[in-house]
């Protein structure tokens, strides 16, 4: 089947392109693989230097990249526009950073030297989501190239354009042959791939099925994976914070990217001092966003990336309602061609409802109330997933117990949770593991390696047999 570009703000199929074939896909592996080999003996500084120049290329061509973005997935030209710039940011963070995270570490033990060394694992296979096109590759892309691995990018199949165009801004920054390739194939392709030797290691970003699959088939050939998956992240309210601004973030926390992102506030635990006035208040403005045509200025929150994504959110909207959920705005598509959805607002759905347990990735916040920390706790902790987590209170010891009693891979006081290239990203429990970004993302596909370096003092055979460290592994 080809895959296709689709305007979701029209519905419109803009191009189409057919997959490779498997002879395509074999050359594409040798390619990586002799790549690599190169690639690896290459100064680390050469190899910072094409992903400096990487994020050169994407200042330059970034009104283009932005526009793919707001053409195959809805995204808001202002948002597109600030995601190449990320990617641009996480690029010149690995450039200057690549080669402090990975210097060689001496660690003193009974050895004339001993230390840690980083070396790059191999290919690396990427499998990446449509929600955040450019970046989710990015920051995947420039450590691990800063590091000496070659990636070969599978991305979702709603958006070949702009990963044949992420290939480009490699190619334009100088990458040699085959250090950065897309490959446009389906997801069924993906096991094959695991299975092959030239493929060293694995990430992937996108929902928990997809992780699940991929962890499966990775595990089976004995492969590194890191899974980036999905979350649906609390967003609490205590009475110390200042009720505008948690609202007007919270706003913002669930509906950027017209929420369809990992870690979007999906859950809202509200102290019973201020649910009233915040949920009015939240009501009132998720009801008058402007919701409507990507490309405009104006618009506060653009379509859902596609028709299907629509009938899924709509599909969990309306059992959460069955199930008990109380409707306090939207609920329902907007009028028109495009996957446009109403901001939406549930109040307490129940357990076992989609909107309690599941993730849901589109513009709907549920609204739960507590009335102590640990019931607000036991709330964040409540769901299978512990990707991020945000919380508005100024009272230092809530600060510090959620700090630490929230399972998650990041809290957030007093902000929304977002990425940050000098600090890692990634979650726990369902939401997956590894973690991106900072040093401890450039680290994930390295061999961490230990180097001991001994005096050969010329003992005898007995001194040697007899050498008490050597007796246990
Ligand atoms: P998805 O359906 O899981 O797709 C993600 C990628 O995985 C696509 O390239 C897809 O290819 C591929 N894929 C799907 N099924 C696969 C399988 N069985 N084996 C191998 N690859 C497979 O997810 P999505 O709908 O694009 O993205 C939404 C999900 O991603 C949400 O759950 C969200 O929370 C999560 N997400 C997580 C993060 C994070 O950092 N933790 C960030 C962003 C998004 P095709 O397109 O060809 O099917």
């Amino acid at each position: 089947m080809p895959i296709a570009s689709v305007n979701p703000a029209t519905g419109e199929t803009v191009r189409t392109f057919e997959p490779h074939d498997l002879n395509h896909i074999d050359e594409m592996l040798t390619r990586a693989q002799e790549a690599y080999l190169g690639w690896r003996k290459r100064p680390i500084a050469e190899r910072a230097a094409m992903v400096a120049r990487a994020g050169e290329v994407l200042g330059k061509r970034r009104e283009e990249l932005a526009r793919l973005m707001t053409l195959e997935m809805g995204k808001l030209r202002g948002a597109a526009l600030a995601e190449v710039d990320k990617c641009a940011t996480a690029c010149k963070h690995y450039a200057e950073h690549g080669a402090r995270y990975l210097a060689d570490e001496p660690v003193a033990t009974d050895a004339e030297r001993s230390l840690i060394r980083y070396q790059p694992l191999g290919v690396v296979l990427a499998v990446m989501p449509w929600n955040f096109p450019f970046w989710q590759v990015f920051r995947f892309a420039a450590p691990a190239l800063v590091a000496g691995n070659a990636g070969l990018l599978k991305h979702a199949s709603s958006v070949p354009q702009c990963a044949l165009a992420i290939e480009s801004v490699f190619k334009d920054a100088g990458a040699p042959p085959g250090v950065f390739q897309t490959l446009l194939i389906d997801a069924s392709r993906v096991r094959n791939l695991l299975a092959d030797g030239r493929v060293a290691a694995a990430t992937l970003t996108g929902s928990e099925g997809a992780g699940r699959s991929l962890a499966e088939h990775a595990g089976r050939h004995i492969k590194k994976v890191v899974l980036e998956l999905g979350g649906s992240d609390p967003f609490l309210v205590l009475p110390s914070a200042g009720l505008e601004e948690a609202v007007q973030v919270g706003v913002n926390a669930r509906v950027q990217n017209a929420g369809q992102s990992c870690i979007a506030a999906k859950r809202f635990l509200l102290h019973e001092k201020i649910a009233d006035r915040f949920e009015e208040l939240f009501v009132s403005r998720m009801s008058a966003l402007r919701v409507g045509d990507p490309s405009r200025e104006d618009t506060e929150m653009g379509p859902l990336s596609s028709e299907q994504l629509l009938q899924d959110v709509d599909a969990q909207v309306r059992r959460s309602i069955e199930m008990g959920a109380k409707l306090l705005t939207g609920g329902k598509r907007l009028p028109g061609p495009g996957a446009y959805y109403a901001p939406t607002v549930l109040g307490e759905p129940p357990r076992g409802s989609p909107a309690r347990d599941e993730e849901i990735f589109g513009p709907v916040a549920s609204l739960l109330r507590f009335r102590t920390l640990d019931e607000a706790i036991a709330l964040a902790n409540e769901v299978r997933f512990g990707l991020g987590s945000a919380a508005f209170t100024n009272d230092r010891e809530e600060q510090e117990r959620l700090c630490n009693e929230i399972e998650a891979g990041q809290v957030f006081i007093n902000g929304m949770v977002r990425s940050d290239p000098r600090l890692p990203f990634g979650g726990v429990k369902s939401s997956g593991f590894g973690r991106e970004l900072s040093s401890h993302g450039i680290r994930e596909f390295t061999n961490i390696k230990t180097i001991w370096i001994g005096k050969n003092t010329g003992g005898t055979a007995t001194q040697v047999a007899g050498r008490r460290a050597d007796l246990v592994e």
